[in-house]
């Protein structure tokens, strides 16, 4: 197989780990090494000043200054686009510089998004207290209500926003339904997909305009690295990698290096993460000191139906409430556990805990906690890659003790 037809391949149902290994890189490379360089350079020089113009007036594709990408940067946007299963992908230097990216290139004055209220609080405070010193008018509806998101839209409306699976109550939404109100009235969707991962699902195959990942999760595994992408069609893209080339927010050589790296086992990653969730999720829920589990591949999960329809796996995030626990009886289980380490993030190697009304919502008011549904008793555990029966063991003698 040669590297273009990897490249543009849909991936079959297990095709994902090819990609992921051989996505966007050339067959032969520099030195004859099977390993990419690290390019450290924040300029590329041209052999005379007909060079120059050549590059400007024909648009040949070299690197040109920094700012506007280097050559690691490339290889690993295509092999992301591949995996995804879109035409193109652009990096940003983390998931919050591509949501910022996306929304500035996008909007202007007057404009109204319309998003699910289940999501990341910083791009839920991007949207309230930024984007509306711009004119842009937001309005959050609850999540998964779709009859509310159709009503929510005015004609001033451009975007439609969603996370799916959302942070940390893990609804999934129904892509088709949600692209297809997107088309309705003609407004452009974005999901934000961090959660789910190509592994899991490909919304760009059910109609949705633009993917986002926060890749310093799963994509890049390794607890190590910030990075962000959009992926979509090249069209729709252009006018948000002009702005990424003024705002800025590029990677560094070796932070693609590491990226790169990492992307080579996302799909044995995947594979790990999704059978450490399952496995903890149904312990969890079997056990008498904990009230509820949120987890999608459960049968008692809201949207499990949907979830088993389109897909594949769901990861390892967990989210659970202790039975009759205040704050400090649910921060004595996470202090208690000792495989997990405690700090915000998810989707790494290590696994990680934390209680959100402690590590994101502390400056928050008791009804604000009550409204983005943070319960003082809710513990967030993203599985990592270690044996599911050490997970379970630790989380057993968390609880005893
Ligand atoms: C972490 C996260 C982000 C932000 O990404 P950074 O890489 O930390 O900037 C956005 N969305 C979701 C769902 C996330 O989990």
């Amino acid at each position: 197989m040669n590297q273009d037809s990897l490249i543009d391949a849909k991936p079959a149902n297990d095709a994902n780990s090819t990609l992921a290994v051989h996505g966007g890189e050339a067959r032969q490379k520099l030195a004859d090494s099977v390993t990419d360089p690290i390019v450290c350079a924040s300029t590329f020089t041209f052999e005379n000043t007909q060079s120059v113009i050549d590059y400007i007036e024909q648009q040949q594709p070299r690197e040109e200054y920094g700012r506007y990408g280097n050559p690691g940067e490339k290889i690993v946007e295509k092999k992301l686009a591949a995996l995804e299963g879109g035409e193109e992908a652009i990096l940003f230097a983390s998931g919050m510089a591509a949501i910022v990216g996306l929304f500035m290139s996008k909007l202007n004055a007057g404009d109204e998004v319309v998003f699910f209220d289940e999501c990341y609080h910083r791009s839920r405070e991007f949207c309230s207290k930024h984007l509306a010193r711009f004119g842009v008018v937001t309005r959050q509806v609850p999540a998964c209500d779709y009859d509310a998101m159709e009503s929510a839209i005015t004609p001033n409306t451009r975007l439609l926003v969603s996370e799916s699976p959302t942070n940390p109550h893990l609804s999934i939404i129904d892509l088709e339904r949600f692209a297809a109100i997107g088309k309705r009235h003609n407004v452009e969707t974005l999901i934000d997909a961090t959660l789910a991962t190509p592994y899991n699902v490909r919304p760009l195959t059910y109609g949705v305009d633009y993917v986002l990942h926060s890749v310093t999760k799963y994509l890049a595994g390794h607890n190590d690295l910030l990075a962000g992408a959009i992926i979509g069609s090249q069209d729709q893209l252009e006018s948000i990698r002009n702005l990424r080339g003024i705002m800025g927010a590029v990677n560094s050589a070796h932070n693609i290096y590491l990226l790169q790296r990492g992307l080579k086992t996302f799909a044995l990653r995947m594979e790990r993460h999704n059978q450490n969730g399952q496995a903890v999720a149904e312990f969890l829920e079997s056990h008498p000191r904990v009230e509820k589990v949120y987890y999608p591949g459960l049968a008692s999960h809201r949207d499990h139906t949907i979830a088993h329809n389109t897909m594949r796996g769901f990861g390892g995030l967990i989210t659970f409430l202790v039975k009759q626990a205040d704050w400090k009886e649910t921060a004595k289980i996470v202090d208690a556990v000792t495989v997990p380490r405690i700090a915000p993030s998810l989707g790494g190697v290590e696994s990680l805990i934390e209680q959100p009304l402690v590590m994101s919502y502390y400056e928050c008011t008791p009804q604000e906690r009550r409204q983005f549904g943070i319960p003082d008793n809710m513990i967030r555990l993203s599985c990592g890659v270690e044996n599911a029966a050490d997970l379970i063991q630790d989380l057993t003698q968390a609880f005893n003790a």
